[in-house]
């Protein structure tokens, strides 16, 4: 089966620029658009990465990271999370240090960097 890549963003633009790249590059590819709708998505499929947009409204990245990792049962709660965020700032950073997301992707990425990061995965 393909792999299956849960695009996370608020931005319909976003997610379809996304979706597309990912599609031709081969991947099954599911869409939220907030941090509530993710963790549905994520509970009905196999979901092999989320890249998670961090400002949402409803329920933001962080939100959504923090649920998933500690609400969720275990076989959902490892998955793969990268961070898509604007700004780079030091909160992100300690996130990444309590393991919260496994990588994070400023904007504006190119996909060949998002497509590394989940070939390594
Ligand atoms: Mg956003």
């Amino acid at each position: 089966m393909d792999k299956t890549i849960l695009i996370v963003d608020d931005i319909f633009v976003n997610r379809r620029v996304l979706a597309k790249n990912l599609q031709n590059a081969g991947y099954y590819v599911l869409e939220a658009e907030n941090g509530k709708e993710a963790i549905e998505k994520l509970t009905q499929n196999d979901v092999a990465c989320v890249l998670m947009d961090i400002e949402m409204p409803v329920m933001n990245g962080i939100e959504a990271a923090r649920y998933i990792r500690y609400k969720l049962p275990s076989s959902k709660a490892r998955v793969k999370i990268l961070a898509i965020t604007a700004y780079n700032d030091s909160t992100i950073n300690e996130y990444l240090e309590f393991s919260l997301f496994d990588g994070i992707v400023t904007k504006p990425f190119s996909f060949q960097q998002i497509e590394k990061i989940l070939k390594d995965a």
